[in-house]
């Protein structure tokens, strides 16, 4: 990523556009459109991400069908998978190939392709903010990261709509008793399968303790309909019950198996008081499934959090100034 945020740097200082805070994003004006560059992920792997914003949305066919038509695209420079084109931007992400790393000549040409097919399509947006039209808002700054025209009115508006957004999501019923049973449900699936797994392999697979705790996660929150603490504590609890569970349908298939070589019969009751015992003399596996199950819950448990809400902003006042002296 280190390499990224160097090609970035040198892709905007060649584009004549400035570092932001974040020195891995450089923005602009160039000819008349909002231009940046950016590090970001493609698929998981690094790649840099080129950005023009012509504002129009009504455009966005003409753009889409310009940067179709573009030389770029049609001898394979640029790959339309790519491209992302929508809401008045035009999104290029440059992957790094395998064994080589993106260069900052490359991004450099990218941009330059993707502003030649827009100008095609679309005019120069006005100097101002793009929700109101208010001509104070002729510089250009970040919104959330991106490159963009907003005036301080349409700021505050935008951070008053995130907070009641906010406010309604916590605002929203949360059926704890409908969460609970669906942690309870998949958590009996999962022990299942756990115990199963181990049956049927006699080893324990730290993918599958995992995955039961992911499963669990996932499915309270696909059932409840929303996340929050609550049903991250519910889907944690379950969890850990979840892999004991597993753990001692194990422990009994392997006493069942035991007892019927020598033809004994075994008294579940009396047995069933020897789980928590049984469990604790072999720490070693049941902390195994518990590591697990508690790590796929905390991926799961991760995305049944609140989602991220917020208006973050960057003026040019605020903007570091490039500091190399390559910028004309
Ligand atoms: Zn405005």
């Amino acid at each position: 990523m280190a390499h990224i945020k160097a090609v970035v740097g040198e892709a905007g200082r060649k584009l004549g556009l400035r570092t932001a805070q974040r020195p891995d994003i450089a923005y602009g004006v160039k000819d008349g459109y909002l231009v940046q560059v950016a590090s970001g992920t493609a698929d998981g792997g690094a790649c840099a991400v080129e950005i023009v914003r012509y504002v129009d949305a009504s455009r966005d066919a003409a753009v889409r069908s310009a940067v179709a038509e573009s030389p770029a695209v049609s001898k394979g420079i640029i790959k339309s998978r790519d491209i992302q084109i929508g809401d008045g931007l035009a999104i290029h992400r440059r992957r790094r190939r395998l064994f080589r790393s993106v260069d900052a000549q490359r991004v450099g040409s990218d941009v330059e392709a993707l502003l030649a097919s827009v100008k095609r399509a679309c005019p120069p947006p006005p100097a101002s903010c793009r929700l109101c039209g208010n001509t104070s808002a002729s510089e250009p700054m970040l919104l959330n990261d991106v490159v963009d025209r907003v005036c301080p009115g349409c700021i505050e508006r935008l951070r008053h709509d995130v907070r009641r957004a906010s406010q309604q999501y916590d605002d929203l019923p949360l059926n704890l008793p409908l969460a609970v049973m669906a942690a309870a449900v998949t958590a009996a699936v999962a022990a299942l399968a756990w115990a199963g797994i181990a049956v049927a392999t006699n080893r324990m697979f730290w993918a599958v303790a995992i995955g039961s705790g992911a499963l669990i996660g996932y499915c309270t929150t696909r059932v409840v309909g929303r996340g929050g603490i609550a049903v991250q504590g519910v889907t944690g609890v379950f969890t850990v019950i979840s892999v004991l569970l597993g753990q001692a349908l194990f422990l009994g298939w392997q006493v069942h198996k035991h007892a019927q070589a020598r033809s004994l019969k075994v008294d579940w009751k009396v047995f069933t008081a020897y789980i928590p015992s049984l469990l604790w003399a072999d720490t070693g596996s049941t902390l195994f499934a518990l590591g697990g199950g508690l790590l796929g819950a905390y991926y799961a448990v991760k995305r049944a959090a609140k989602p991220k809400l917020e208006v973050r902003v960057e003026t040019t006042e605020s903007a570091r100034l490039p500091t190399s002296p390559s910028r004309p």
